[in-house]
């Protein structure tokens, strides 16, 4: 008799305790996968037992967890927002603190046609978001990764008001819009942090011995890439707040506005174009 799909979710949870905070849950994502059924079906079927090889499977799956690869990459999938993403190892993952962006600009600007861009894109996650609430806007996402790219046009199928293209920050675009979005990478250097993250893409995450050399390259370009009354809004590192406000205070931004991310960590600013 082999095991049960509970006794097998219970033993691989133990293992990987030492390395994820959830997991239970990452077993039961991992699981759900392998049988091709969805978590709730779980709870009802866990006395049932497995094949061979989807137990060989399932521990295949379990082991990559335990070496510190995340969740998402082992299944490719990410929720954010109302949709499901595809992400790669060429993107980072989408993570929830980012749908703050998504929140403050649905909440601002109404569905009256307007032109936004959204620098380094990665999944697309924030452009897609607010593509399909936004129906009027048009939207343009730039990753400077070609691998990116595609994963981004992969997850904006079927938004018609939405373009994917492959640039280096505000290389190569003439136009200005009245939204700017961005989540750059924001990680110093030599952050101790990064030890976590060491499955995403280094270029998604560090920007130079202080981390802001891509939101200092964004603020600087937004003024001519931004119509008059135009807004950049730009998430940041929980310690960045009093430097990016500066920064935008010395571009000549106005009507700064900060923003607390779901932990109460200072984590994005709104400026408007003068
Ligand atoms: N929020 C991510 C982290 O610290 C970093 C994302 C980024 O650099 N844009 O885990």
């Amino acid at each position: 008799m082999g095991n049960s799909i509970a006794e097998l979710i219970d033993a691989r949870s133990q293992t990987l305790s030492a390395i994820s905070d959830t997991p239970e849950l990452d077993c039961r994502m991992l699981m759900a996968r392998v049988l091709g059924k969805g978590r709730d079906w779980l709870f009802a079927h866990g006395d049932e037992t497995l094949p061979g090889c989807q137990e060989l499977a399932f521990n295949e799956l379990a082991d990559r967890r335990r070496r510190g690869e995340p969740v998402a990459y082992i299944l490719g999938r990410k929720g954010f927002w109302k949709h499901d993403f595809q992400v790669t190892s060429a993107t980072l993952i989408p993570r929830p603190e980012t749908e703050l962006l998504v929140e403050i600009l649905l909440e601002r600007f109404d569905d009256s046609p307007r032109q936004l861009l959204d620098l380094g894109t990665g999944t697309g996650a924030i452009a897609v978001a607010l593509a399909a609430e936004r129906r009027q806007w048009q939207l343009l996402a730039v990753d400077m990764d070609a691998d990116a790219v595609a994963v981004a046009g992969v997850n904006a199928r079927g938004l018609g008001n939405l373009r994917v293209q492959q640039g280096d920050w505000f290389g190569g675009i003439e136009q200005r819009f009245d939204l700017i979005v961005s989540n750059p990478p924001y990680i110093a250097e030599e952050d101790p942090h990064l030890a976590d993250l060491a499955f995403e893409p280094r270029s998604a995450l560090v920007s130079g011995p202080d981390g802001l050399d891509a939101i200092r390259l964004v603020i600087k370009g937004a003024p001519s890439h931004l119509k008059p009354g135009g807004c950049l809004l730009l998430e940041h590192g929980h310690d960045q707040q009093p430097a990016v406000t500066q920064l935008l205070e010395d571009a000549g931004m106005l009507n700064i506005e900060t923003f607390k991310d779901l932990q109460g960590q200072p984590r994005a600013v709104l400026a408007k174009q003068a």
